[in-house]
């Protein structure tokens, strides 16, 4: 998620309310750990080092009571690791230290990726250089090369089943990634295209096995159900990239800036998936939607601050006037009722087995079309499709579906109606037909949904 000033003030208002440490200047940064941060160790002297990376792995955890300052083992004597104040949540019944706060897939992850794509990528990878030994740098791709990891993706588009990605899949370009990409096209360029298009550009054996063993932690990691045998392969697969980049840290090819919080984090993720749950489980992809309806309704541009606790407040007001039943809203978000049950008809297939799985065909539908046996004329389906072309392409899906050759004889029963659809929703996805978009104005378009073009070999 980008953050635009007021949101930035409100999470910076919530923060302070949840006193969860996560500060790149802080020395104590990481909030599952007490590993301490170290300032880069290369560069010139006398510059500025702003920020703080987290490269040792084994520091003990952070303990709960240490959360709310009651931890009284000497460990904790004279240095409570940056935690000012106690958490707000320890007067929870449920709260149960650091994993509380759990790790975010969403966010977590895709950092992860903005770091490796940082690290790749000539405009930002100057600061991963060890200074003094730039030419050693291990992630260093040629401009071609970068083009080629573009050529691939781009290619490969075509192919992706609408569905399977929620990313967009557009080619990575230094220039305007930053902005084009959203955090869920980030977690998808790691695991996806990293490991296919980008690995093969390395020839060092070594750095193809930690490149892979980075995307292959970070796949499992991402996936809803999560075996004992998987969390300990996402160990010793981090373990692997993790030595990697140390061995290039210590041969002075790579500077120590790589470990970046968000790097560091990865490393307690094998934890958190045994202390909650698979991270899927656990992500706040679901709040992105409603952290946008706050976004919209935060319209100041002077006290943004004080305007972000006022939408909160007045949310959090009626949702408590919503939930304990003082007052009856539902004439306010039910004023058609019957809307939900219209839009759409359920697929034929359904009348057949009455079974529900299969899919809604929803509006707009054009005026239902007769497709006549033995058709041989010109006319179409909305100006669209030619309707002795479908009736041939029908035919084809026909002889291929149930594997008759051509020189056999098809019996393709026509003489019926159909309604074509505009969209269809399945798997809790909505497929939208690109012949059909392409015929509506431009206004009726509307954002969501997503494509898929099926193209027929058979003239
Ligand atoms: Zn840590």
């Amino acid at each position: 998620m980008k953050l635009f000033p007021k949101e930035l003030k409100m999470s910076l208002r919530i923060k302070e309310g949840i006193q969860i440490i996560e500060n790149n200047i802080c020395t104590y940064g990481c909030r599952f750990c007490l590993t301490k941060g170290t300032q880069r160790t290369d560069g010139p002297p006398n510059t500025r080092r702003a920020g703080m990376y987290f490269a040792n792995r084994t520091a003990p955890l952070k303990s709960k009571e240490s959360l709310l300052l009651e931890d009284s083992s000497p460990i904790y004597n004279e240095q409570p690791y940056g935690i000012k104040k106690a958490t707000v949540f320890g007067s929870l019944s449920t709260f149960s230290g650091s994993c509380f706060f759990g790790y975010d897939e969403l966010h977590g992850i895709s950092n992860v990726s903005k770091l490796f794509f940082d690290l790749l990528s000539k405009r930002y990878n100057d600061g991963f250089k060890h200074h003094g030994n730039e030419s050693a740098y291990p992630f260093q791709l040629s401009n071609k090369q970068f083009e080629c990891m573009n050529v691939g993706m781009a290619k490969s588009r075509l192919f992706i089943p609408a569905g399977a990605f929620q990313g967009s899949f557009h080619p990575v370009n230094p220039l305007n990634v930053k902005g084009l990409y959203r955090s869920v096209d980030w977690s998808i360029w790691l695991v996806k295209v990293v490991p296919v298009l980008v690995v093969s550009l390395f020839e060092d054996q070594s750095i193809k096995t930690a490149i892979l063993a980075l995307t292959r932690a970070c796949a499992l990691s991402l996936q809803w159900e999560i075996s004992k045998t998987e969390i300990e392969e996402i160990k010793s697969s981090l373990e692997t990239w993790y030595r990697y980049i140390d061995s290039q840290i210590a041969s002075q090819a790579l500077s120590n800036s790589i470990y970046k919080s968000s790097m560091h984090h990865l490393l307690h993720i094998p934890h958190i998936i045994e202390q909650c749950s698979s991270l899927r489980n656990i992500s706040v992809r679901s709040m992105e939607r409603e952290i946008g309806n706050y976004k919209k309704k935060m319209k100041a541009r002077v006290n943004v601050d004080a305007n972000a606790i006022n939408v909160l407040e007045r949310i959090t007001r009626f949702k408590f006037l919503e939930t304990t039943d003082m007052i009856d809203f539902s004439v306010l978000y039910n004023r058609n009722p019957e809307s939900a049950k219209t839009g759409f008809v359920y697929h034929p297939a359904t009348k057949i087995d009455n079974c529900k799985d299969y899919p809604q065909l929803w509006e707009p539908f054009s005026s239902p079309v007769l497709l006549p046996a033995n058709y041989s004329g010109e006319s179409t389906i909305e100006g669209l499709i030619r309707l002795d072309k479908l009736i041939l392409a029908l035919g084809a899906y026909k002889r291929r579906y149930l594997g008759i050759s051509k020189g056999r004889p098809l019996a393709l029963k026509l003489d019926k109606t159909i309604t074509p659809a505009a969209k269809l929703w399945l798997d809790y996805h909505v497929l939208t037909s690109v012949l059909f978009k392409s015929n509506l104005p431009v206004s009726s378009t509307k954002r969501g949904g997503e494509f898929i073009m099926f193209e027929s070999n058979d003239e």
